[in-house]
């Protein structure tokens, strides 16, 4: 008896100090939210990964070299990688040949990030990855390699009351 009671007052004080706290409801996809930095990144030199969302990649083609390390990664996690031709030349890629990546499979783990010792592969705050085919959730090389525009216009703002956004 004593405990429920105890369990009713601790549940209605919890509440109660909920009250205090300010919500906030974003109108997506008319506003979206600011992410903080240009998404997740790792320093293959340190060995340390820069915070930030991970969201689509961003492949740099001049500093792929077509080693698979990235593809060996994601084999145990989701097998979302594909290695495939490119028609461009690139000295430091002999077999020309460089990651594709299927975002029907992926789960956005980033070991394929921190698994290229290049520098040649980054995740952006792209989250907007919806297709109405399977197909066009595969993203080539030639894709991989644009930098997403992503629209970004509220700021969240955290204080001692919880949460808004500007
Ligand atoms: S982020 Fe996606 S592509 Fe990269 S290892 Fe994880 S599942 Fe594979
Ligand atoms: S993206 Fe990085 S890990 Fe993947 S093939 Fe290119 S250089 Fe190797």
């Amino acid at each position: 008896m004593i405990g429920t009671a105890t369990g009713i007052i601790r549940a209605l004080n919890s509440g109660i100090k909920h009250l205090a706290i300010k919500r906030f409801t974003l109108r997506y996809p008319e506003e979206k939210l600011k992410f903080v930095g240009d998404g997740y990144q790792f320093d293959p030199s340190t060995g340390v990964g820069i915070a930030g969302l991970k969201g689509r990649h961003l492949l740099f083609h001049d500093h792929c070299t077509g080693c698979q390390l990235c593809s060996i990664a994601c084999e145990g996690v989701a097998e979302a990688i594909a290695m495939v031709k490119v028609p461009e030349e690139h000295k430091q890629n002999k077999k020309a040949i460089m990651p594709q990546i299927d975002y029907g499979k992926c789960v956005f783990c980033g070991l394929c990030v921190d698994a290229c010792p290049f520098y040649a592969l980054y995740m952006t705050n792209d989250y907007e990855l919806s297709s109405f085919s399977k197909e066009g959730l595969i993203y080539t090389p030639a894709q991989l390699q644009v930098k997403p525009y992503v629209a970004q216009d509220s700021e969240i703002i955290i204080t001692s009351r919880g949460a808004t956004h500007g």
